[in-house]
């Protein structure tokens, strides 16, 4: 089952990771806090953290109304009634109650018949109950996702003449209140009191049907209060708004020489813009320092907070970042007065809205634990080392190495985006979006040409079939994205761009992307053997197969490169993106332990401490490889801002996708030519939403870990080496 709770967002799946999706590739997109706010909801270390529900731990608890002394009265009269045998699951399930139940719900005295009335220890009554939620979690769940599909249509479809009211309507959402709905009616109650809360943040082995029980209990762990919740969106809407508006006219700003050489129409975005810009001018490493190196400082300024207020969204000045000088279109100079620490307000009422909503998290009693715990389930720790061991690794400072080889020069910190590991240059991009147009003229066409696209995957024609019956293909307004069905019932939606000139090869390229997050959500949903298990574990697995599919996109065209330096190439890519991607987590990470630690902080606090943590990672792990000390760059991400502690969700994501790929590359004589991508799926997909650890087992045959990351770096670093030896004797 996915999360009903957050149906609204299931959108939003794709657009947290994607490269190719609607979005860019770290989700500037608007919707990421909520998504990754979604997630999967999850139970906690049920006795540990249901004590801490008891009024003496935490008397800023709201929800504390039933004490112990009630407690213990309810579960021995249900023991009295029910006898010893069931007392575990007595005291277990009073207990989960107790923690949620508040003064509207009812008095003590209710409490204690509520918990009488509808606590079942019939083993074949408990599986009726079992299956009305079932039955109705898809209810819920399937027709959620598809209202919400049907009213956002005009504004993601490109079918519709846009009207004012549309964006209305893509905002409504009649389940706004389902969360406390299920509370009022007292339906999460009876959840609650029959089915286990389980820390699945461990590795745990359970039965299906124990899986299942789970799941569904866990959808009742979270009771925010409206107020509570609404300021958390104000919060975070606040941050989101500061980062989007916060543009730098490229046109005005001058090099360290004085010059202006942007285009002076550019309008670069922080950090996203700024960020791809510097990636952009890879193509002339020598001559284009200059530039990248007036980008990091700008950068830098901004981390710092240097950067005068009145830069910021402004066009037609002309702004020296070197030496901070601010002039008009006259040549007049400027109030260059520095914006004063808004970055880390912004940041610090994002934390205090969040600390609202840990007095109503007795389960969960910090972001840190909701993101880690509920949202990932996997612990805090495990991310942080896993981190650690990916950027410190002595794979990375060969890969460093390449990097500084390649370029021809020293490394520069901004070289954490060094892109020159994308093989661009051996795509024809014209000649594969002649044969991709003549293919496909318009949706229709790539619908109806999907049993072939996967055949050529390795599917068999039967279940290719059941697939195209099952994914819908729309015409979409932007790049791309993929929908996923609630319901058995309903489809899955591929939506993707076809100009009138036929679907040109980056359109293609994601909608591959996109049948990869469609064939995962029909078979994790139609296949699974149990819809309150629908799913993968989180984002990070369906972003995994869209990337397997996405990669394959050549192959699919029959237009492969069999160099096997392109393969290398990729390997060392994600790489690289790991190691920048997951160093900027664990500052996120810091940063959030900071705040907890220092909750009266000021914005210049805040300010002070983040930028001393980044340079500390940084000379902890940047140094060595760049020979370069101090740099703060790693806090300039804008998901520190408006995200809450999104950022390690990708290099997860970038490891389970390495772990996924070296499967189904096989490494053994045996499986030489690699495993059927189709069978070996569906067999990984139908497992459902176990938790990840448990999920990556029974899929690849290990844990969760960078492992076979590195392995393939290390190999594309023999790849490679072999390729330059091969060059120097051909000479
Ligand atoms: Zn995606």
């Amino acid at each position: 089952m996915k999360n009903v709770i957050n149906v609204l967002f299931v959108v939003a799946v794709c657009q947290i990771f994607a490269v190719g999706c609607c979005c860019r590739k770290d989700g500037s997109c608007g919707r990421a806090a909520e998504a990754a706010a979604c997630g999967t909801t999850s139970g906690a270390d049920a006795a540990q953290g249901i004590q801490a529900a008891s009024p003496a731990v935490n008397s800023e608890n709201q929800m504390i109304f039933i004490t112990d002394e009630a407690i213990a009265g309810t579960v021995a009269k249900l023991v009295e009634k029910h006898g010893e045998a069931a007392r575990a699951r007595i005291e277990k399930g009073v207990r989960q109650v107790a923690a949620y139940w508040n003064q509207k719900d009812g008095s003590v005295e209710e409490f204690e018949s509520f918990c009488m009335e509808q606590f079942i220890a019939d083993p074949a009554a408990l599986t009726m109950l079992l299956d009305r939620f079932r039955v109705a979690m898809e209810s819920i769940s399937g027709h959620a996702v598809a209202m919400t599909r049907k009213l956002r249509e005009p504004v993601d479809l490109a079918t519709f003449q846009t009207l004012p009211v549309d964006l209305l309507f893509a905002t409504l959402n009649p389940f706004d209140h389902l969360s406390e709905d299920f509370f009022t009616t007292k339906v999460a109650f009876v959840g609650l009191l029959n089915f286990p809360l389980l820390d699945t943040s461990e590795p745990l082995e359970l039965s299906r049907r124990e899986w299942a029980e789970a799941r569904l209990a866990q959808t009742f762990a979270r009771r925010i209060p409206g107020e509570v919740a609404l300021g958390a969106t104000r919060a975070y809407a606040a941050a989101e708004d500061y980062i989007a508006r916060y543009n730098i006219h490229m046109g005005g700003v001058q090099n360290q020489d004085g010059s202006t050489p942007f285009p002076a129409d550019l309008k670069l975005i922080s950090h996203w813009g700024l960020r791809d810009h510097i990636k952009g001018m890879y193509s002339d490493p020598v001559g284009n320092l200059p530039n990248q190196q007036t980008i990091l400082q700008i950068m830098n300024r901004i981390v710092n907070q240097e950067i005068p207020a009145a830069v910021v969204d402004a066009p037609g000045l002309t702004w020296n970042p070197w030496t901070n000088e601010l002039k008009d279109a006259e040549g007049k100079a400027v109030d260059a007065a520095r914006e004063p620490d808004t970055r880390y307000a912004r940041i610090l009422e994002v934390f205090r809205a969040e600390q609202q909503i840990d007095k109503y998290s007795p389960l969960y009693p910090t972001l840190i634990d909701r993101r880690f715990k509920l949202d990932r389930e996997i612990r805090e720790e495990r991310v942080r080392r896993m981190l650690e061991t990916v950027i410190s690794s002595p794979t990375t400072k060969k890969v460093a190495a390449l990097v500084r080889k390649r370029l021809g020069r020293d490394l520069q910190p901004f070289d954490i985006w060094y892109d020159g590991f994308k093989n661009r240059a051996s795509l024809n991009e014209d000649l594969l979006t002649k044969k991709v147009s003549a293919l496909y003229r318009g949706v229709n066409d790539f619908r109806a040409d999907l049993p072939n696209v996967l055949g050529k995957l390795g599917f068999e024609p039967e279940t290719a079939a059941f697939l195209q019956q099952h994914i819908e293909v729309d015409p979409a307004r932007g790049a791309g994205h993929a929908m996923g069905a609630g319901m058995r019932t309903d489809s899955a939606h591929l939506r993707t761009r076809v100009p009138e000139s036929g679907m040109d090869y980056k359109g293609y390229n994601i909608a591959l992307h996109e049948l990869g997050h469609c064939v995962e959500q029909v078979f994790s949903l139609n296949r699974v053997d149990d819809t309150l298990l629908d799913g993968v574990p989180n984002t990070a697995f369906t972003e995994a197969f869209a990337f397997v599919f996405q990669s394959r996109d050549l192959d699919v065209l029959g237009e492969a490169n069999p160099d096997p330096e392109v393969m290398a190439m990729r390997s060392l890519d994600l790489l690289w993106s790991t190691v920048e991607i997951g160093s900027v987590g664990l500052l996120d990470m810091q940063m959030w332990r900071w705040l907890y630690d220092h909750p009266d902080a000021t914005p210049a606090q805040l300010r002070d401490a983040v930028v001393s943590m980044a340079k500390e990672l940084w000379n902890k792990y940047f140094e060595p490889m760049f020979g370069i000390k101090d740099s703060p760059i790693l806090a300039i991400y804008s998901h520190m801002v408006a995200y809450g502690l999104y950022l390690p969700d990708y290099s997860v994501g970038f490891m389970i996708q390495a772990q996924i790929e070296a499967f189904l590359k096989g490494d053994d004589l045996a499986t030489i030519k690699g495993r059927n991508l189709a069978r070996e799926m569906e067999r990984m997909c139908v497992q459902g939403r176990i938790s990840p650890d448990v999920w990556m087992k029974g899929a690849v045959g290990s844990e969760l870990s960078p492992d076979a990351m590195l392995k393939a770096a290390e190999d594309a670093l023999a790849v490679v080496e072999r390729g330059q030896a091969g060059a120097l004797e051909a000479r």
